[in-house]
């Protein structure tokens, strides 16, 4: 019966990985030996699956920082709405100064800031209740969080 093979554990001949015990079989190697032949596709199997793991994880991270840029792409577009609606005669008086300020927030925000500009509307709410930020999310059709599985289904579609 086989026994069992591990990389990195003292079960192989000590050719295909290094044995933590620093034995090694006289038995040739891969090249001679059907066992080390056998270690070194199951080595060279779990360097392939960390390699595309790792592909995986760079296409995932890639794509995050795609969105990043259209939606910072997309707050500049939306502050240059707001600041045209600005110039209109018939703007609110009243309404102005939050106009303003709602373009400087979307353009801190486009600057990489948007932590800061948006510190308090973001602050999570107490006794993990959803805040208001989540609510709007939800009522718009989006998640109210975003976590990395929620983005890898989500990358896979
Ligand atoms: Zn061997």
């Amino acid at each position: 019966m086989d026994e069992v093979r591990v990389p990195g554990t003292n079960t192989g001949h000590g050719h295909a990985w290094k044995r933590p015990d620093g034995m090694v079989y006289r038995c040739g190697g891969p090249r001679m030996c059907k066992k080390c032949a056998a270690d070194a596709e199951l080595v060279a199997a779990g360097k392939a699956a960390e390699q595309q793991a790792a592909d995986d994880m760079l296409a995932h991270y890639s794509a995050a920082l795609d969105e990043i840029y259209r939606l910072r792409c997309a707050l500049v577009i939306e502050a240059k709405g707001v600041e045209a609606d600005l110039r209109l005669k018939t703007f609110p008086k009243s309404r102005r100064r939050w106009a303003e300020d709602r373009i400087e927030r979307m353009r801190a925000a486009a600057r990489g800031e948007s932590e800061q500009a948006y510190c308090e509307r973001l602050a999570p709410a107490p006794g993990g209740l959803r805040t208001g930020v989540q609510e709007l999310l939800i009522a718009t059709g989006a998640s109210p969080c975003l976590t990395r599985s929620q983005w890898e289904e989500r990358d896979r579609g």
